[in-house]
């Protein structure tokens, strides 16, 4: 058909007829990202999460695919969601707005929102647009409307710098300010920040750029004293960890750290920096840095040695993954 042959009408009539099929396809696609959600069939293709996958093994942009997954998610609590998005009462940018204020909700006041609240604010967003949405779902869960980071320059030529962290990542910051309070004796988040930067920098480029090192003469500590500390805040380090981390990846990681040689571990770490989990059918490999954990290829129980030839790092949700298989154990 050629485009420039239709008149307005028959213009207007096409691209409604279209924008329908569009959402009949949407549709689609959110009940079936629902099912991959819950069956979490991307771990056997060697994707970390729903939504690597999402982006890398299917393509879509990372806004597009938190959307997605955040409907779908959204379906599964309220399934009548799945018809107003069919038709165009709520669009996928209003349940994002929806899902994120929910989370932001537990992070901040530990509360769970409820179906029914979700209900009640998407009913009101119905025709509206987005910053009349925004503003809605705000009002409605009675949050803090930032969320953005921030940075401004002073007059000093400092920079003050705002942004959020998520619950679990502040939880990992603290952890890490625990390790390091021998060597980094303030709580200020800006000092931690400029300390891990140094570190990075030195890593990089070597000592000569390290104002780290200077850093620590300054606070007066030896640095073999500070060495000492770390060593020994490595077992709370882990005790912690336990805290963020469920518990049976915690007794994986800690049955396979308890063995093999801290040489091999890093030798392990420095040659495969990421998860190595392969769908044997494809060759996907996941390459998450996310928690990433010592893995015997043959386990222990089944005879796998201690040795480096053996060892494979994981990130936490394949370890998990190889763990539920042999043990069959399935997810529920
Ligand atoms: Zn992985």
């Amino acid at each position: 058909m050629n485009l420039k042959y239709l008149n307005r009408i028959e213009l207007d009539q096409r691209i409604k007829s279209l924008s329908a099929k569009e959402r009949d396809l949407l549709h689609e696609v959110l009940l079936t990202i629902k099912e991959i959600d819950s069956r979490r069939t991307y771990l056997d293709m060697g994707f970390g999460s729903l939504f690597d996958y999402l982006v890398k093994g299917v393509g879509y942009s990372e806004g597009s695919a938190q959307r997605r997954i955040d409907a779908a998610r959204l379906i599964r609590e309220l399934p009548q969601v799945a018809e107003k998005i069919q038709s165009g009462e709520l669009k996928l940018n209003q349940i994002s707005l929806v899902q994120k204020a929910s989370r932001e909700v537990w992070k901040s006041q530990s509360k769970q929102v409820t179906a029914e609240q979700k209900m009640e604010v998407l009913e009101s967003l119905i025709a509206k647009g987005h910053s009349e949405s925004h503003q809605q779902v705000t009002a409605f869960f009675d949050l803090p409307a930032v969320q953005n980071s921030y940075q401004k320059v002073q007059a000093d030529e400092s920079v003050r710098v705002e942004f959020t962290l998520s619950k679990e990542a502040f939880a990992k910051v603290k952890i890490a300010q625990e390790l390091l309070s021998h060597s980094l004796p303030t709580q200020d988040i800006g000092d931690f920040l400029e300390y891990l930067v140094d570190k990075v920098i030195k890593q990089k480029l070597g000592p000569a750029n390290n104002s780290a090192e200077k850093h620590m003469a300054e606070s007066g500590k030896a640095a073999t004293e500070a060495r000492e500390q770390e060593q020994k805040n490595q077992e709370d380090f882990r005790n912690q960890a336990a805290k963020i981390v469920p518990s049976e990846q915690i007794t994986a990681t800690m049955a396979a750290k308890s063995a093999p040689s801290p040489k091999d571990i890093r030798t392990l770490k420095a040659q495969q920096k990421c998860c190595q989990f392969k769908d044997p059918v494809t060759g996907n490999k996941c390459q998450s840095r996310w928690l990433l954990q010592v893995d015997h290829q043959q386990s222990r129980w089944a005879g796998g040695k201690h040795d480096l030839p053996n060892l494979q790092l994981l990130c936490a949700s394949h370890n998990k993954l190889k763990y539920k298989k042999e043990t069959g154990i399935r997810y529920l």
